[in-house]
């Protein structure tokens, strides 16, 4: 929730520019999404903090909802900032610096505070770590002065490293995770439920509304996506549907590619439908 700057509300409203325009000048590129499953967030950047500014966009999600790596690049932890409380910079690849702050500190299901800013509590990587975009690298919570509030993860873009800007465009053209990257070399299978939406050959597509996933076991809700299958075994799939039947299917393992964890057409394979 915290961390503002004077300077910020000189640029809010300085520029009428499309939002388009503005991510290419900012050198900013397209995103992961940095929380996977049901999140809440606005565009508060900029909104009075005590006589501050907020620098981020605050998303509201579950604790302990993994947070991960928006680009590819390397994680540095901040743990000594009573504000921030548990926090971590990403160093992008694209020189874009991200700020993942009010991670988790709790132990247990409750708002303890008994855990420390380490691996495990507050990160998913080692500190210093290269990591792959799309890869778990820390947990919401509500540590800092979000203490006792709702759990999200106030998220700051900084362009080439520089002052903070609105996260809200880049996020609303963000793609999301259907589940975090598994260990590297691994794979990955989902249970998607939902409503047909088309069944052609050699692709179904549902509108997903539900979801597991092995080996994380991740679970989300309210996914509200059509998500596109490739069929390569017809025999897998009873005949006749009728689109708009509730359906459970499974996918085949699959490697955690950006294309597979985001669920872009074809990039998974149906296995088992129910
Ligand atoms: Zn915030």
């Amino acid at each position: 929730m915290r961390r503002m700057s004077l300077l910020l509300a000189v640029a809010i409203g300085a520029c009428a520019c499309a939002a388009g325009v503005h991510a290419a000048r900012s050198g900013v590129p397209p995103l992961i999404f940095p929380v996977v499953g049901t999140v809440a967030y606005q565009d508060d950047f900029g909104d009075p903090r005590g006589a501050l500014r907020h620098e981020g966009n605050d998303l509201l999600a579950d604790k302990r909802a993994p947070a991960v790596a928006v680009e590819a690049g390397t994680v540095k932890y901040w743990t000594t900032s009573a504000s921030a409380g548990c926090m971590l910079y990403l160093y992008g690849a694209s020189g874009t610096m991200y700020e993942y702050i009010d991670l988790n500190n709790d132990l247990t299901a409750v708002n303890d505070n008994k855990g420390t800013c380490v691996k495990g509590t507050a990160y998913a990587v080692a500190d210093g770590a290269h990591v792959d975009a799309g890869q778990q690298i820390g947990y919401v919570g509500d540590s800092g002065d979000a203490n006792g509030i709702h759990p999200h993860l106030h998220f700051e873009v900084h362009p080439k490293g520089r002052a903070a800007t609105d996260p809200f465009p880049f996020l609303n053209k963000a793609a999301h995770l259907l589940v975090v990257a598994p260990p590297a070399g691994s794979t990955f299978t989902l249970k998607l439920t939902g409503t047909l939406v088309a069944l052609d050959t050699g692709e179904l597509t549902l509108n997903v509304q539900s979801l597991a996933a092995w080996p994380s076991h991740l679970k989300q809700v309210k996914v509200n996506r059509p998500i596109s299958l490739t069929v390569s075994d017809p025999t897998a799939v009873a005949t006749g549907l009728l689109p708009g039947t509730k359906i459970t299917v499974w996918t085949l393992p699959a490697p955690g590619t950006l294309d597979a964890i985001t669920g872009a057409p074809g990039a998974l394979t149906l296995d088992k439908f129910r």
